[in-house]
């Protein structure tokens, strides 16, 4: 299979993916935000897809056809983060798929993250989710492990990112706003970022 195809099928499923956790991912946004966040990843990303992809796009443009649905159909602070990071792990992307070249290309996203929203590691965000799947993914290029193993490393990596917000206080984004109060909550965007590479390491390896 092509890897345009494993990127496409990355996305179509990423998208069934949030489809499935609308409710779960609202529910945390309203501990500590306002209930929308799964609503709002849904909404861009059943806008990218409702469009069928060319077999033939590039991963580039599938996945830069994602990056602007979330910029520009998401309300909230979320859609132009995620967008970036679809739009510059797309720009990054290298054919054909190589472990060197998605950690650069994730690295690419995490970066374009970093620097659109100012949140550092452990201000409770999407960015404790990415960027430990990006120290992992850097570790199994030093290890030149294969790509599959690779994936699924990096995707328990941001799983256990995700989890390790629960006892962080926001600092960035609207739930900083509840200080201390956002303590014991999970954040929604560091759960999607590891849904979205969970699903990225069933389909590309
Ligand atoms: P909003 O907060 O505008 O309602 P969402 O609910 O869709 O938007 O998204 C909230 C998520 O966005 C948070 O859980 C957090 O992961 C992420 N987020 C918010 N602000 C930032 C930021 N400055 N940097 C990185 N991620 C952020
Ligand atoms: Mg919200």
């Amino acid at each position: 299979m092509g890897t345009g195809t494993a990127v496409q099928n990355w996305l179509r499923d990423a998208a069934q993916v949030f489809a499935d956790h609308v409710g779960e991912l609202n529910e945390l946004d309203r501990a500590i935000g306002d209930a929308d966040h799964g609503t709002n990843m849904f909404r861009g990303m059943e806008t990218a897809l409702t469009i069928p992809m060319d077999a033939d796009m590039s991963p580039t443009d599938s996945l830069k056809r994602v990056g602007m649905a979330l910029v520009s159909t998401i309300g909230g602070a979320s859609g132009p983060l995620f967008g970036t990071f679809f739009l510059r792990v797309g720009q990054n992307w290298q054919t054909p798929a190589t472990i060197d070249g998605v950690a650069v290309a994730v690295r690419s996203g995490l970066e374009g993250v970093m620097s659109r929203g100012k949140a550092a590691e452990g201000d409770k965000t999407m960015v404790d989710a990415i960027a430990p799947a990006v120290a992992s993914l850097e570790d199994s290029v030093r290890k030149q492990l294969p790509l599959k193993e690779a994936m699924e490393l990096g995707a328990r990596a941001a799983d256990e990112g995700a989890r390790s917000t629960l006892n962080m206080i926001a600092r960035r984004g609207r739930a900083s706003y509840l200080g201390e109060r956002s303590i014991g909550h999970l954040d929604p965007g560091a759960v999607s970022s590891a849904l979205i590479l969970a699903s990225a390491a069933r389909h590309i390896g």
